[in-house]
């Protein structure tokens, strides 16, 4: 027998109880709920493990359903964008992806058995004066004048709602409880509202759709669900979950459990702001790489086993959460570290002339795929006597910490020589253009034919074989840790290099492969059209530099 898994949080402790003790036949059924008006963020992600983690623990199901029912603000596009996600991320629904509008026949008889048992009403108010009657948290409501309709009445109102003979907001469905309940969505809420729009599944089929409340309980009990998981804001709506259970007669009787929403720093996690964003060109699109969504992270390079890590290591709780970047950023940093080959590039170059190296000639140079993972290879670097070095890592007047190249100073290239600057050379403003050098041929890596060491060692590209590429760099997409308004904006968040060049042995890159540009980052080849190869920078490391042996 496979060993029990134990509760690791809340919910999967209530889960292991309600399966120990036989509560539906021992079985788990859950579901992740969405709403296809727009993408799927970071948020979501959390809830998308928890639902598909759970039903893997304990050997039960999963079903992907659309929650369907405002037409008004609902896309098949972002359906399928929504399908790619959760695919991506790495959960199989198999045959259950289902939608609360596949339930409309369902709800509706729903509907009319609440309206026989007495428990439903047709309300003629305007939205103006059900609003106004529903009272405050500190006053109970009042009765609306159409509360005392007859049974016969309001079968007929209510068929007649949905035959098409009122406008919008002429009539609603409200269920009957209580007015002066001190939790307002016990205070008659509203079933069905008339909506004269094509919906993106069901066509015009109706013009009366379900309010989210009523649809998603039918949706869980009609599906089989044993435990409805749901973010905190719809703990005063369990009342009502549970009042539906009751007044119906259902095939199930699932439980709904909340759980607190996952927050992130420096991001939004709302869907509609995420749209607003898209909507006014603040960014490219909902994949852009700045963009919390889940296909804005996989464009940026996010592995997708990195995001799971990262909702293992947030977990499930009922507190409040606003989670550092820092957290999502160390579960990608630690899979990339493992997984991507090693490469180099200079983001901002500065060309090197070695003045003692033979003209017209160059050497291969053994560079290692992975430091720590020889399994990874080598590759061979053409060396020669011009190089492109960072502009960064040389001052001419340099700081006393400052360990790389600075005139009349030494440093290592990695896996090459140790080099020495001789001369700087500037043009008529006074900007660097290039730098003179000497190297030294005793100094080879590898070859431990000279005991010189120098404090450390720096990336390089052959100037004579190398390609050009772009370099996208991200930074957040909002300054201030706890964004409210469009001020918060970060305008930095996108900056586009032009003129990097990259070792010649990426030349054979594929779209979509990841690496480590030492020193710089790990960048995912975004795409290579017309022959310019895009990279997208994933993520910096954390210690730039210091940490590079100097070997
Ligand atoms: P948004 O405000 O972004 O539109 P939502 O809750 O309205 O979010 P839904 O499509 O209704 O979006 O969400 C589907 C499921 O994902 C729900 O069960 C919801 O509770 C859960 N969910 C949404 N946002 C988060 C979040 N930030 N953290 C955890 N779970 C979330
Ligand atoms: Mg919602």
């Amino acid at each position: 027998m496979a060993a029990k898994p134990t509760g690791k949080d809340f919910i999967r402790q209530i889960i292991r109880n309600d399966v120990d003790t036989g509560k539906n036949d021992a079985r788990v059924c859950t579901r992740f709920p969405p709403e296809p008006n727009g993408y799927l963020h970071i948020g979501h992600a959390l809830s998308i493990c928890l639902n598909f983690g759970v039903a893997k623990d304990f050997n039960g199901n999963c079903f992907l359903r659309f929650d369907d029912t405002n037409p008004a603000k609902e896309t098949e596009d972002f359906a399928a964008a929504i399908i790619k996600d959760v695919s991506w991320l790495g959960f199989d629904w198999e045959n259950r992806l289902t939608h609360a509008s596949d339930y409309f026949e369902e709800i509706y008889n729903c509907a009319i058995e609440l309206i026989e048992d007495g428990n439903a009403y047709v309300d003629s108010q305007t939205a103006e004066e059900i609003k106004n009657t529903r009272g405050t948290l500190n006053e109970p409501g009042t009765n609306s004048p159409y509360r005392s309709r007859s049974v016969a009445e309001n079968i007929g109102l209510f068929e007649r709602m949905r035959a098409g003979e009122f406008e919008n907001g002429e009539n609603v469905l409200r269920a009957k409880i209580d007015m002066g309940s001190p939790n307002i969505n016990l205070r008659d809420p509203i079933l069905y509202r008339i909506l004269h729009l094509e919906h993106q599944r069901t066509g015009n089929q109706w013009c009366i759709y379900p309010m989210y409340d009523f649809a998603h309980t039918l949706s869980d009990a009609i599906e089989g669900t044993t435990h409805s998981l749901c973010t905190l804001e719809f703990e005063d709506h369990r009342p009502l979950y549970e009042w539906f259970l009751e007044h119906l007669d259902l095939p199930n009787q699932p439980r709904q459990i909340e759980f607190s929403r996952l927050n992130l720093e420096h991001t939004i996690t709302s869907k509609r702001k995420l749209g607003e964003l898209v909507d006014k060109n603040i960014v490219n699109g909902w994949n852009d790489p700045r963009m919390p969504t889940l296909s804005g992270m996989k464009k940026r390079g996010y592995p997708a086993s990195a995001i799971r890590d990262f909702c293992h290591r947030v977990g499930i709780t009922k507190k409040d959460k606003s989670i550092e970047m820092a957290l999502l950023e160390n579960s990608v940093r630690e899979e990339l570290d493992s997984s991507a080959p090693r490469a180099m590039a200079i983001l901002n170059p500065l060309k090197i002339t070695l003045e003692n190296y033979p003209k017209g000639s160059s050497e291969q140079i053994q560079a290692k795929n992975h430091p720590k993972d020889s399994e990874m290879g080598h590759r061979t670097m053409d060396f020669g006597r011009e190089i492109f070095i960072e502009r960064d890592d040389f001052m001419e007047e340099p700081s006393e910490k400052f360990y790389r190249l600075k005139p009349g100073g030494e440093v290592r290239l990695r896996f090459a020589y140790i080099i020495q600057c001789k001369e700087v050379i500037k043009d008529k403003d006074g900007n660097i253009t290039e730098l003179i050098c000497n190297y030294d041929p005793d100094t080879k890596s590898g070859t431990g034919s000279s005991t010189k060491k120098v404090k450390s060692a720096i990336h390089w590209v052959s100037a004579s074989d190398h390609i050009k590429a772009q370099v996208n760099l991200y930074e957040t997409l909002f300054s201030a840790a706890q964004p409210t308004s469009e001020a918060d904006i970060n305008t930095n968040s996108l900056k586009i290099l032009e003129d990097v060049v990259i070792e010649s042995s990426l030349a054979k890159a594929k779209a979509r492969e990841r690496f480590q540009f030492e020193r710089n980052g790990y960048f995912i080849l975004d795409s290579d059209d017309n022959g310019i190869k895009v990279f997208n920078r994933i993520i910096t490391l954390k210690d730039t530099w210091a940490k590079i042996k100097n070997n």
